[in-house]
């Protein structure tokens, strides 16, 4: 799989894509991740790619232009038109079900907006979907970027083992993780359950269950399928 990053920052990308896990699957070749500098598309001698938004108001609009010649330089070198998303706090919030479904894909860019955000234009003109990653407004695209690119690699086999496996963790199957003790089994007075050191596997998955159930319930019972919750 691939991912493009359309950013007026590219080190910024590059910094984060070539550590962990993330890093990882790049040096195995299950991703190509590669960040593009849409200033490189101004097309005009200061380098400028923002303006004032018609209408007034505080703030400069990234220019629909310089994002739209950006793209299609993209899809001429890729030989393909990658999904399109523009990360956005006006967008669908993320989840682990999206990420897992865009994992499918095999080319995906992704357009980081900075200042105001972006000429609603070429939003109209090309993007095909956009994500937000939370109820907040950051200053760019390229840290929701990030997430988004994370949240996708360790839905692709191969990148984490099977020691570090997706299954059980907090979203993957639609509840939040169980909580995790490793030695000493007695730390500030504070004992491991007892459960864990029996080295009974049904009832430890049991207890698992239960507690992943429990903290759903407590936390965020918005997660929880009526049915499921009952009958368990
Ligand atoms: N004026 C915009 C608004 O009110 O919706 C916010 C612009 S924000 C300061 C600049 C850029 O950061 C956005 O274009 C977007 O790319 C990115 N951004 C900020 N918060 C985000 C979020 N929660 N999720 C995804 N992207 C976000």
């Amino acid at each position: 799989m691939r991912i493009d990053i359309m950013t007026l920052f590219p080190e910024m990308c590059a910094a984060v894509y070539g550590e962990s896990i993330l890093g990882r699957a790049v040096d195995k070749g299950i991703l190509t991740v590669e960040s593009v500098n849409i200033r490189d598309f101004a097309g005009n001698k200061h380098n400028s790619v923002d303006d004032a938004p018609y209408g007034g108001g505080a703030g400069m609009l990234m220019q629909a232009e310089p994002i739209w010649a950006c793209f299609e330089d993209l899809c001429a070198r890729l030989g393909t038109r990658p999904h399109l998303i523009y990360m956005s706090p006006r967008g669908r919030v993320l989840t682990q079900q999206r990420a897992k479904e865009l994992a499918q894909l095999d080319n995906i860019a992704i357009l980081c907006g900075h200042y105001e955000g972006v000429d609603q234009r070429v939003i109209d003109e090309i993007v095909d979907e956009e994500l937000s990653i939370g109820d907040y407004v950051l200053t760019g695209g390229e840290l929701p970027a990030l997430v988004l690119t994370d949240c996708i690699a360790r839905m692709l086999d191969g990148t984490l083992s099977s020691a570090e496996g997706r299954e059980n963790e907090s979203h993957y199957n639609g509840l939040l993780e169980y909580p995790q003790y490793t030695r000493p089994p007695v730390w500030r007075g504070r004992e491991v359950p007892e459960v864990l050191l029996s080295g009974h596997h049904l009832n430890i998955e049991k207890w698992r269950r239960e507690q992943s159930l429990a903290i759903t319930a407590e936390r965020r019972p918005d997660l929880l399928d009526g049915r499921t919750a009952e009958k368990e």
